[in-house]
């Protein structure tokens, strides 16, 4: 039997210690014990703290708080935690497991993951200022990855090609590239986790994920239930660090040899400088980076669902998605009852502390992340835009609150028109015609989402295969989906990542020729 269906029933049969205490919300306090809340990293299926002994602090959002600190790993920890990951793969046989183990621990893993929604919501929130209805969102979303990669795993199939000699007998079979390492954002602290481990993981990887320094915890409470779920030792392991020692990671990930694959989804920045890194070793490397989303509602658009759209692709998780739209395209026909519903909307829109019941759009993750967003607001009102509402922080809510905002006469020298504004801020462009707009929309190196609204059908066809951008919103404004294919195009990235597809991202195809057969 192989060793880890050995662990699987030991780790089964654990009893959960509770212990930990979180303290949610200033306005809001709510101590609970949660189980899931772990202030340690996991290396080789043991909870570690750092090799230096550094921690540092994860805090709330809501109230700058500070909820729990966790280890400051740095690259001598990486370095046990690659060597670990190395050898699990290797020497201990897990590149020897087969599809349907692995599918079972996967399912096994979604199965606790399902049984502990609220609990992680809570983490989730309280790291990220999400609102809780939208962690749980998330977390049916990032659990869907892991449901979805267990059932892939067992359609991980080769070829046999049709030869050209008689003696020879050609395969193609598709192995584990071995040692996978994954850089994950804080803005999706468990789908950015589940969606590129989920997928290594039914390749037949080892993984080593460094979580965004403000959300470790949640990354860390997923991997209690991996643990729980009897994942073996150093299948999965988790390097938390703080933002200081991001970059050195980073760099021992690309120029290891021992590792085989980067997958990190993060800014367009950093995306470029792991590129250039793994250029050295030749690595395999998956980037899903920033996007510049443009909306475009043409004539035609159904009114409703284009104000539906809007508010789903802009306002969720406070601007805060890869994928928002960041330029908003109304076509001059209908664009003072687009703008006037639009407006209604806004305005309506519940601000405060995610944990309440209601609310709607909480603070931004962090100070860089305020000043950007007022720089950009600002930057554009000096430049000559209209600021139709919002455009300032709110402080009576907390030091991280940034007012929902529409901005009007969006020109081509401002900063929220050339780069992705990551915040609740929506800037429209009037224009005239459809080749207008996708100038526009086109006339930008990102391309990782684009939206339009139009009940034109030969429009419809014509503008999906005209934007350039790795995935489209036809008449819809929340797209993001385990079965689909993630990713983008230009500066936003390569590779893809959920559907049929993710697997591909962690295995490698071989050649097998079999000759002078009798
Ligand atoms: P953001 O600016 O939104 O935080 P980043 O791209 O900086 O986006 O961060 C995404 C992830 O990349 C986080 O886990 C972060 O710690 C990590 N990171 C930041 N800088 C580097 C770097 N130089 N090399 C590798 N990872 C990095």
């Amino acid at each position: 039997m192989p060793v880890f269906l050995l662990f699987n029933r030991v780790a089964l049969n654990r009893v959960v210690m509770r212990r930990d205490v979180i303290e949610l919300s200033a306005t809001n306090i709510i101590r609970r014990k949660l189980h899931l809340l772990q202030n340690q990293a996991f290396i080789n299926g043991k909870w570690v703290d750092a090799l230096s002994g550094q921690k540092f602090d994860v805090t709330n959002p809501v109230n700058e708080q500070t909820l729990g600190t966790v280890p400051d790993m740095n690259v001598d920890d990486l370095n046990e935690a690659i060597d670990t990951a190395y050898q699990t793969f290797y020497s201990k046989g897990w590149h020897t497991s087969t599809s349907k183990e692995r599918a079972a621990l996967l399912k096994k893993w979604f199965h606790f993951l399902e049984t502990n929604r609220q609990e992680i919501a809570r983490i989730m929130t309280s790291e990220s200022g999400k609102p809780i209805a939208e962690s749980l969102g998330e977390i049916t979303y990032g659990n869907s990855f892991v449901e979805w990669f267990a059932e892939e795993a067992r359609r991980v199939y080769g070829e046999i090609v049709p030869t050209p000699q008689a003696n020879r007998q050609m395969m193609l079979i598709k192995q584990p590239v071995g040692v996978a390492g994954l850089i994950t954002p804080w803005n999706f602290p468990h789908a950015m986790i589940t969606r590129k481990a989920a997928a290594a993981i039914a390749a037949g990887c080892t993984v080593i994920i460094k979580p965004a320094e403000d959300t470790p915890l949640t990354a860390l409470a997923l991997t209690k239930l991996a643990e729980e779920a009897g994942f073996p030792k150093g299948v999965l392991n988790v390097v938390t660090s703080s933002r200081k020692n991001a970059a050195s990671i980073g760099e021992l990930l690309c120029r290891s040899e021992k590792v085989a694959a980067i997958s990190f989804t993060g800014s367009t920045e950093v995306g470029k400088l792991l590129y250039k890194q793994c250029a050295n070793g030749i690595k395999r490397i998956g980037l899903e980076l920033g996007g510049n989303a443009p909306f475009i509602v043409f004539d035609s658009a159904d009114l409703n669902k284009a104000v539906d759209g809007a508010m789903n692709s802009k306002f969720r998780n406070c601007g805060q998605t890869c994928i928002s739209a960041n330029r908003f395209l109304v076509q001059d026909g209908i664009y003072d009852r687009f703008m006037s519903r639009l407006l209604e909307r806004v305005k309506q829109l519940k601000i405060g502390d995610g944990s309440q019941d209601g609310v709607q759009i909480g603070p931004l993750i962090n100070r860089s992340q305020l000043t950007k967003v007022s720089q950009f607001v600002e930057d554009a009102k000096q430049k000559g835009a209209e600021v139709v509402c919002g455009g300032k922080q709110l402080p009576e809510h907390g030091s991280l609150y940034f007012a929902p905002t529409i901005v009007t006469r969006l020109r081509n020298d401002m900063r929220l028109y050339n780069e992705e504004v990551f915040g609740p801020v929506i800037s429209i462009i009037r224009f005239k015609t459809e080749d207008e707009a996708l100038k526009i929309a086109n006339g930008t190196q990102r391309g990782l989402a684009g939206y339009f609204y139009s009940t034109d059908l030969n429009q419809v066809f014509r503008v999906s295969k005209l934007l350039e951008s790795g995935m489209i919103g036809v008449n819809e404004g929340l797209i993001s989906s385990a079965e689909a294919a993630f990713g983008g195009i230009k500066e936003s990235g390569i590779g893809r990542e959920g559907s049929k597809y993710g697997i591909d991202e962690y295995v490698y195809i071989k050649y097998l020729c079999y000759g002078n057969l009798e």
